[in-house]
């Protein structure tokens, strides 16, 4: 089922928070997303909160004291947790009467004495990634990524005949999944210019980022069993931001015949907010549009609700400011702007496509979209697109260059949802500096 509009979506509610009424926050009383917090520079264990402006509602704290007695015992034990796992393995049946339940915590008109208690201002706060991630796919979703990436490297042939009837995608590493404002190493590895006779191995020269939406797995599926496309957003939690950092060198001279390996395992960086697919409810639309010459997709990927209501539309930025650009207080520069709704592939798809086969997910699990890339050139979701390989560099307001990533290049994604008569939402922050 796709989720439904509802009271905790109506745009005049307000909450006693004030920070979280004000017209440019990503964490306005209509979005409640989920992370995992510390107390900066505490010892104790992490906790599950929820972003309300520029605070963090403490759902630890408020098991303790009481403010969530109203819902089932399992929902007040898994709020207490140290991750989201046991949240997500209970599926919509908790995710849905807690957001409502929060909804009413925080509005304008509950008396927020008690609940005051439980709340940390985000800015005193470490947060860190928001489940045990068992396993981490990643998907190549959107077309135009896959079309002007292969242009790049197969002028004659860049899509590749399965691509328009497969949800393409590789086993990531779940390990080196790391929160935002992790320092990212630059990756050593094998790899070969063009009039070498043989590789080396050296720190990489063309390390990029990727532009990508992450979904969090809700309930599991047993192994042998599939998941129909009319159940699979049960299954789904919510979405985050995703960095996948890639060593373009290392990836061109590894990824054949079994696709990408030590090019993205070094490093994926995840934004620490987690926004629900309640909270998306009212952005939801129409998937992609294919060109009529396309083929329709096979039948286990198709419903006609994941056509008329399978697309997200969510605005995605990216931003890049070097060492000197923050030495000299110049903000970043905006690189490029994509939506999700462009996805040749929707989250339904993916996760059906996944299941097809009988493979099991696990609450937490996490998989990746794909470098969001979109028709024009400016809605390219990496360096290697927005630069043709490096041959047409980036220009800085200070006057330096870029093909690829440079140590002290900071790298910042975002993405909100907006939609005329409903609160704009967004997903907050994933960044990463490279060292
Ligand atoms: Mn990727």
């Amino acid at each position: 089922m796709i989720c439904a509009i509802d009271a905790t979506h109506d745009p005049n509610l307000q909450s006693w928070v004030e920070s979280a009424n004000e017209a440019q926050t990503d964490f306005p009383i209509q979005n409640l997303p989920f992370g995992v917090f510390q107390h900066s520079g505490g010892a104790e264990t992490p906790r599950i909160g929820v972003a309300i402006g520029d605070q963090i509602l403490d759902l630890a704290a408020c098991y303790t004291l009481g403010l969530l007695k109203s819902l089932p015992e399992p929902v007040q034990v898994a709020c207490a947790a140290s991750s989201l796992n046991a949240l997500m393995a209970m599926g919509r049946a908790a995710s849905l009467p807690l957001r409502h339940h929060l909804s009413q915590l925080l509005q304008v008109g509950q008396d927020p004495v008690t609940v005051r208690q439980a709340l940390v201002p985000m800015s005193k706060a470490r947060l860190l990634l928001p489940a045990q991630i068992g396993d981490y796919t990643d998907f190549y979703a959107s077309i135009f990524h896959a079309t002007n990436v292969g242009k790049l490297f197969r002028p004659d042939n860049p899509l590749l005949p399965n691509y328009k009837y497969v949800p393409i995608a590789y086993h990531g590493r779940a390990s080196s999944i790391v929160p935002s404002d992790t320092p990212i190493q630059r990756p050593c590895g094998q790899w070969k210019s063009a009039n070498d006779p043989a590789p080396t191995f050296a720190p990489s020269r063309l390390l990029d980022y990727e532009l990508e939406v992450g979904c969090f797995v809700s309930l599991g599926n047993e192994l042998g069993q599939t998941v129909e496309i009319e159940h699979a957003e049960d299954h789904l939690f919510g979405l985050c931001l995703v960095n996948d950092w890639s060593a373009r060198d290392i990836q061109a001279w590894e990824y054949q015949p079994l696709g990408p390996f030590l090019a993205k395992s070094f490093a994926t960086t995840l934004s620490p907010w987690v926004v629900t697919l309640e909270a998306l409810a009212p952005f939801r639309g129409t998937a992609f549009a294919r060109p009529d010459q396309d083929p329709p997709p096979l039948p286990y990927l198709t419903s006609s609700i994941n056509q008329e209501q399978g697309g997200i539309t969510l605005t995605l930025d990216v931003f890049l400011s070097s060492a000197q650009m923050r030495q000299q207080d110049i903000p970043a520069l905006h690189l490029s702007r994509s939506n999700f709704q462009q996805m040749y592939w929707t989250v339904a798809q993916m996760l059906t496509h996944h299941t097809s086969n009988g493979c099991n997910l696990r609450p937490g699990d996490l998989f990746a979209s794909g470098t969001v890339s979109g028709v024009e050139p400016e809605s390219a979701g990496s360096l290697l697109e927005l630069t043709q390989r490096g041959t047409q560099p980036i220009h800085l307001p200070t006057g330096e260059t870029r093909s690829f990533l440079e140590e002290g290049d900071e790298v910042t994604l975002r993405g909100y949802c907006k939609r005329q008569g409903y609160v704009q939402i967004g997903l907050g922050v994933c960044r990463g500096q490279v060292k």
